[in-house]
């Protein structure tokens, strides 16, 4: 949902909300066609200030409010299920960016290796990918609980 970087040389840096992977009830449907205009707006805005602005490659740095030091990563236990559905076609195992889906069993998926990021569910036609079972279920209804209600995008920072 956030793209965040500490520094940076940009007149403006704006967070999106999108559709979450893992749990697509959370923010179902977005970007929808506003958050599409205020990225074009801020793309426009963008690209009017790089112009204006020439020196900006030498422009001090601009430090950027999050949350530091950035917590390590974990490698979440939800991992992607394979029904019957399945016809092997190898669209899952060729897309998947870690290569964590066998070759010759789509089905089968290296765990230590998977990142959950629930890419090969998008793309399977045949809908045999999904996330299931009761952990996932429990996670599912807390997250939703938590993070239901329906959010801006938001500025991070602005330049004058
Ligand atoms: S994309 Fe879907 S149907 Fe194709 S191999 Fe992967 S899981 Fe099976
Ligand atoms: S969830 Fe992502 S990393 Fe895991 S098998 Fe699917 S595409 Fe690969």
């Amino acid at each position: 949902m956030w793209s965040k970087s500490r520094v940076s040389r940009s007149s403006r840096q704006d967070s999106f909300i999108a559709q979450h992977s893992i749990f697509p009830q959370v923010a179902a449907g977005r970007p929808d066609d506003n958050d599409l205009a205020e990225a074009r707006q801020l793309g426009s805005q963008s690209r009017e200030w790089l112009t204006t602005h020439p020196d900006w490659a030498t422009a001090p740095r601009i430090e950027v409010p999050g949350h530091y030091p950035y917590r390590p990563t974990m490698n979440p236990p939800l991992k992607p299920k394979t029904s019957r559905q399945c016809n092997r076609c190898g669209i899952c195992t060729a897309q998947c960016p870690v290569g964590a889906i066998d070759k010759n069993d789509p089905r089968r998926i290296d765990k230590e290796r998977c990142l959950s990021c629930a890419h090969c569910i998008a793309v399977c036609p045949r809908h045999a990918k999904h996330f299931g079972g009761l952990i996932y279920r429990l996670a599912a209804r807390q997250f939703f609980k938590k993070f239901s209600a329906p959010q801006k995008n938001c500025c991070i920072f602005r330049t004058a």
